[in-house]
């Protein structure tokens, strides 16, 4: 018997999502992201369970070519575009749909000889201000890769810094975007969870979920299941140590944490090193045996501590949601001053998957 710590997923949760998705755009086709190892699910295991998708998106060269050999068939788009002509060589042999950001990779497809042409993203800067050419621009951009031997097809591009935030919304990149896009007639992708859920105005020819398709929220003040989505990721482990302590005691490291009554707590095998975020605080939920309780002190390296009180059938043994089924990783996320994104992303290599 090895540390109890798993991380379970499950890709018929993966799979229901998508369809939800699909249901809520249902002109548009929607590419499944699977950047950062499908947001810490495993790329190949949510390519997998979305064998109908209609396209991937990703940003790493050697695993987008490692699906393609593996038999998928569908678009893949590199996010990122590409880093180097070489990569630019590996999309037009592999056929990966690449999204064209800045004036050198533009170069490199108007000055370079490539066995097939490539189908381009052009993406815009409407505001978000990370990368993208300036919106305005594209009509010039558009007539130079029109004029370009090596571009397939061009679809115009941008993405939202705000849509999940009801307050600032999407409306000042959406103005900016249609008017640089005017005239142009070609296929358009905006949407990314947030705005597939709350701008159906924006869903165009393809969106764009990533966050949705795991079953976490991408707003702040909504939860998962109100949104019709399903966790597809759980962490779990056991309680490997029980404490009686008393009051004035402490529990672990800076003993953040102490008692003013007698209490019995439970140490859980998992620890920052497991990706559980060191910052989550003293009262962070957690779940014993199938009952909610609470996380006391600080996380460390491999254990934490979780209030056994009012548990009194727990023990050395008892299993523990860390989240995830029944506990949504954005009430972790949040309690920790972070995105469910992020906890999803962390999960440590040390953690053995298991598919469910
Ligand atoms: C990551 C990403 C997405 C998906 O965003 P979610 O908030 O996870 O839905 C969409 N588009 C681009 C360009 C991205 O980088």
């Amino acid at each position: 018997m090895s540390r109890p710590i798993q991380v379970l997923i499950n890709p018929a949760a993966i799979a229901g999502n998508y369809q939800r998705i699909k249901a809520l755009a249902p002109q548009s086709r929607a590419y499944a992201v699977v950047k950062a190892n499908g947001y810490g699910h495993g790329l190949e295991r949510v390519v997998t369970a979305l064998p109908d998708a209609d396209g991937f998106a990703l940003l790493e060269f050697g695993r987008a070519i490692a699906l393609r050999e593996a038999g998928v068939r569908q678009p893949i788009l590199m996010l990122e575009g590409v880093f180097s002509p070489d990569e630019l060589l590996l999309a037009s042999q592999h056929d990966l749909t690449v999204a064209v950001h800045e004036e050198r990779a533009l170069v490199w497809l108007e000055t370079r000889s490539l066995p097939k042409p490539v189908h381009i993203y052009l993406k815009l800067n409407t505001g978000m201000n990370r990368l993208g050419f300036v919106a305005e621009t594209a009509p010039a951009v558009v007539a130079r890769l029109r004029a370009c031997a090596n571009v397939a097809s061009i679809t115009l591009m941008t993405h939202f810094a705000t849509a999940d935030d009801p307050e600032r919304g999407i409306a000042s990149q959406l103005a900016r975007f249609d008017a640089a896009a005017e005239g142009l007639g070609l296929p358009m992708t905006l949407a990314n969870s947030a705005a597939t859920f709350d701008y159906p105005e924006v869903h165009r020819d393809w969106v764009r979920p990533g966050v949705a398709l795991y079953g976490a929220s991408p707003f702040a003040h909504r939860s998962a299941a109100s949104l019709g989505l399903v966790a597809a990721m759980t962490l779990k482990s056991e309680i490997i140590g029980v404490q009686t302590i008393h009051p004035g005691d402490s529990v672990g490291y800076g003993a953040t944490f102490s008692a003013t009554e007698t209490m019995r707590i439970g140490i859980v095998a998992c620890g920052y090193a497991d990706g559980y975020p060191r910052h989550a605080p003293t009262g962070t939920p957690v779940i014993v045996a199938g009952e909610r309780t609470r996380l006391l002190g600080r996380v460390s390296m491999d254990m934490l501590a979780v209030d056994l009180s009012h548990l009194s059938q727990a023990q050395i043994g008892s299993p523990v949601e860390l989240w995830g089924k029944s506990l949504p990783i954005d009430e972790v996320a949040a309690m920790a001053d972070t995105i469910g994104y992020e906890l999803m992303c962390a999960v440590a290599a040390r953690v053995p998957v298991k598919t469910i």
